[in-house]
């Protein structure tokens, strides 16, 4: 049995017995994006989401800091077993301060109830915490100086899955250069979770044919979690 086998094995038992959550110390994974022990904005050792948001308020890390209203550092279920990633706020978003609350956000919540969850008992963020200008897609390194960031709240939420949404979401979590079409459906891994990615909502929007493919990716999202 592979080490990710068997570590969902132990995970469903643990589960069966009555154990919420193990701490544990970082799995060695397929993070390429994945900053050393250490590095500045990724110190070592448990944190909570909160702690992460303090060190946030207030960020200069990148440009996008000046055009901002609101960080929107995501929102959800701090234990969730699904966590979402998107792009970067929109105009809705860095109004509201929180991820998805647009049309795009409107969809995702109807694929999330699909799979018989609610917005709330999963978590959602983005790439960047900051709106680009014009809804641009976010620079390489405004995602590379936001994505420290996300890492924390991946290690401090552990969800058994995440799912990208989109190109974006994807290449810059795992820092590769896919095809969303190409890699939509497939499992990836980020920092010993497992990642399916698949395409973001704004662009089911614009192109309803491709979201029976969506529909596919949530049902297999389901299947990977574990019964509750
Ligand atoms: N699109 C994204 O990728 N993220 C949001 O929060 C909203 C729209």
């Amino acid at each position: 049995m592979s080490r990710a086998a068997s570590r969902k094995v132990l995970a469903a038992w643990l589960r069966e017995v009555g154990v919420e959550y193990v701490l544990r110390p970082s799995l060695p994974g397929a993070g390429a994006a994945r900053p050393p022990a250490g590095a500045p904005g990724f110190p070592s050792g448990a944190e909570t989401l909160e702690d992460i948001r303090k060190e946030l308020a207030g960020c200069r890390g990148c440009p996008l800091c000046s055009g901002r209203s609101t960080i929107v550092f995501g929102t959800g279920n701090p234990r969730a077993r699904l966590m979402f990633v998107g792009e970067g706020p929109g105009v809705d978003e860095d109004r509201q301060g929180e991820p998805f609350v647009g049309a795009a956000g409107k969809r995702l919540n109807q694929w999330i109830g699909r799979i018989g969850l609610r917005r709330e008992e999963v978590y959602i963020a983005n790439i960047v915490k900051c709106r680009p200008p014009g809804n641009r897609v976010p620079f390489p390194d405004e995602a590379k100086a936001c994505l420290p960031y996300l890492t924390r709240q991946i290690r401090a939420i552990r969800p058994e899955v995440i799912c990208t949404l989109g190109a974006t979401a994807l290449n810059h979590l795992l820092g590769i250069e896919e095809r969303i079409t190409r890699e939509r459906g497939r499992w990836r891994e980020f920092d010993g979770v497992p990642v399916l990615p698949t395409y973001h909502p704004a662009f089911i929007l614009r192109n309803a044919a491709r979201e029976p493919e969506v529909f596919d990716d949530f049902e297999t999202l389901a299947r990977r979690l574990s019964p509750r």
